[in-house]
């Protein structure tokens, strides 16, 4: 399953990195949970959120508690246990469910932001409690500023400074893993190649081959979830 210079390459390693997209969670089992009308990108933009604040409110709330009842599988938990093994982790996603928050992961690089936090404009103040009694257009609760969510909307591009903290990461780590990683923006699926022109070894993980994967070290197709469960007892037993 895994090559035998894959893990002892894990096992020395001081510097992981992990990038995911959001197939942990199947596209089908999303469907089911989120809903396939009333989609993120269909209202969700900012021209939508400037000029609309009512109704853009009113549907993003409706579409965010349909996400919050998404639930971490055993691949999920299996990247947190990862993370505790290392000093020196990141964990970087395209996933904007929250589902690794949610999970455990602390070392997180959120890419797009997580669909169930909002900031302030005035302040920066980031926050994700949603109360019954909240007003049906969110206020900050340190200063009572205007807000938006805290998740990459459609008509936006990826915030610079967060691209760039995982860029910093992928250069500098030894070992850098693609979880369910596919059709991403081309500066996402640079990651990979930064990390390798720097001396990383590249392994995939996904449950088929994807356009990076020939560029990887090593490429490991199937169940995305079980392989990293296994990965885990495997690193558990030496
Ligand atoms: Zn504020």
């Amino acid at each position: 399953m895994f090559s035998n210079k894959f893990i002892q390459r894990f096992i020395k390693a001081c510097q992981i990195v992990i990038l995911t997209g959001d197939g942990l969670i199947s596209k089908e089992e999303t469907e089911a949970i989120v809903g396939n009308n009333n989609r993120f990108d269909e209202f969700s933009r900012i021209d939508y959120l400037k000029n609309n604040e009512d109704d853009f409110w009113k549907r993003f709330i409706s579409l965010r508690k349909n996400y919050a009842r998404l639930k971490p599988n055993l691949g999920h938990y299996a990247l947190v246990d990862l993370e505790n093994r290392y000093d020196d982790f990141a964990l970087i996603t395209t996933a904007i469910d929250g589902i690794h928050e949610k999970a455990g992961n602390k070392k997180l690089i959120e890419l797009k932001g997580n669909i169930g936090r909002n900031i302030c404009l005035s302040c920066g103040f980031r926050f994700s409690r949603q109360r019954r009694d909240d007003p049906p257009v969110p206020r900050c609760p340190e200063c009572g500023g205007n807000v938006r969510p805290d998740v990459l909307l459609s008509d936006e591009t990826m915030d610079k400074n967060i691209l760039e903290k995982a860029q910093i990461a992928s250069a500098e780590c030894e070992l850098f893993l693609t979880v369910c990683l596919e059709n991403e923006p081309r500066e996402v699926e640079a990651l990979p190649l930064i990390a390798k022109a720097n001396g990383a070894y590249l392994l995939e993980i996904n449950n088929h081959e994807t356009a990076l994967s020939k560029d990887m070290n090593e490429v490991v197709v199937g169940n995305p979830a079980k392989l990293l469960t296994a990965l885990v007892f495997l690193l558990e037993k030496i």
